[in-house]
């Protein structure tokens, strides 16, 4: 795919390291106030004044959390940097600079790595992120990219796991499922591609499916929303690994208990029609499908008048006293511990 897409190919020992980096970095153009010095020096400086800064960082491996042959390196770069994004908003804070390191084997040209920090420039023109700094080192085989993303908040805005209370609400941003079964329906096809490459993948039915696992987006709208809504989340989390295990690490870490129910899970219409098509259940997709880049919070029943009319927000459920346990009640009205499944990386 890559050698398709890029019939230029110049070999990334051509360029060396240092002409690679400013290759790579010198149309990125800092925006933030806080960005004192970005690339080109020892270390970036940045200037946060009587703000607390958030740092968050991820690793992302080829063949372990992403694979090349349906995943655009555009699209990965861009995603790289969402990930790291989400994590900064799961704070209830402003994302403002990143840094990008890669290990590279000979395998990619320098044009592969255009595709690949164009899609990390897309996303911190879109987000407003300085990319401040990073490294760059070979590697024997594939690609592996690590991104460190840095912001900002106030320190009484700051949203953690461990202070949800009993009776808060528990509410989701956007819906659920949709970027596992954009993964199950590339897979598919990717198959369908092995066995007979003249076959025409028709991704159209899919397409909500397909965004939500090569491009999804980080929610800095519900940070913004929060504020405007004025609602102070008791406690906030991204579920990238899947709501059950995000819940989990809420009841966990508050020391508290939950009830979520079924019947409350917010399903696009294309989720619903793909998961009877694989025979897949919705409610379980929904719950351990992981990488939707959604945020999970809590608030106290008194700012409910404030969100409950709003689109992007659904509530799933309520903290209970810790004895009680976190559990799923079914359509049927049955109580189910919840687990967390966790979420292997592709
Ligand atoms: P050092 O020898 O101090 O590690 P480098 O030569 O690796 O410095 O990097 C020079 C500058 O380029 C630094 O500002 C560094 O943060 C930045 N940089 C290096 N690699 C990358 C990369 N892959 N993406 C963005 N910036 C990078
Ligand atoms: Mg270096």
């Amino acid at each position: 795919m890559i050698e398709d897409k890029n019939p230029a190919k110049t070999s990334l020992s051509e360029m060396g390291e240092f002409g690679l980096i400013s290759h790579l970095t010198e149309s990125f153009n800092p925006s933030q106030t806080s960005t004192v010095k970005a690339v080109g020096d020892d270390s970036a400086v940045l200037d946060f004044k009587e703000k607390q800064v958030l740092v968050t960082t991820d690793f992302l491996v080829e063949g372990v959390h992403f694979n090349l042959s349906y995943m655009p390196l555009k699209h990965l770069g861009y995603k790289a940097v969402i990930a790291n994004l989400s994590d900064i908003y799961a704070m209830n804070g402003t994302a403002t600079q990143i840094t990008v390191s890669i290990a590279v084997s000979n395998r990619f040209s320098v044009e592969a790595l255009e595709e690949l920090y164009a899609g990390i420039q897309l996303a911190c023109n879109i987000y407003k992120v300085d990319l401040v700094g990073g490294d760059t080192t070979s590697s024997v085989q594939g690609l592996t990219i690590s991104v460190t993303a840095i912001g900002y908040a106030d320190k009484d805005k700051i949203t953690y796991r461990n202070k949800a209370k009993a009776n808060d609400l528990l509410v989701v941003t956007g819906d659920l499922g949709g970027a596992y079964l954009g993964y199950q329906v590339l897979e598919r096809e990717k198959q369908v591609f092995e066995v007979n490459p003249n076959a025409q993948p028709d991704l159209a039915p899919y397409s909500y499916l397909v965004e939500r696992q090569l491009k999804p987006e980080a929610r800095k709208d519900i940070v913004r929303l929060l504020e405007e809504l004025e609602v102070k989340p008791t406690s906030m989390i991204d579920i990238s690994d899947g709501l059950s295990s995000e819940i989990l690490h809420i009841c966990k870490q508050s020391k508290v208990g939950c009830n979520l129910y079924e019947e409350k899970l917010p399903l696009d219409p294309q989720v619903i029609q793909t998961c009877e098509e694989f025979e897949l259940n919705s409610t379980t997709v929904a719950l351990n499908g992981g990488e939707d880049y959604e945020l999970l919070f809590t608030i106290s029943q008194e700012d409910y008048p404030k969100i409950k009319a709003n689109p992007n927000l659904t509530v799933i459920g309520h903290i209970t006293e810790p004895n009680e346990g976190a559990h799923l009640v079914t359509r049927a009205n049955q109580k189910v511990a919840l687990k967390a499944q966790g979420w292997t990386h592709q």
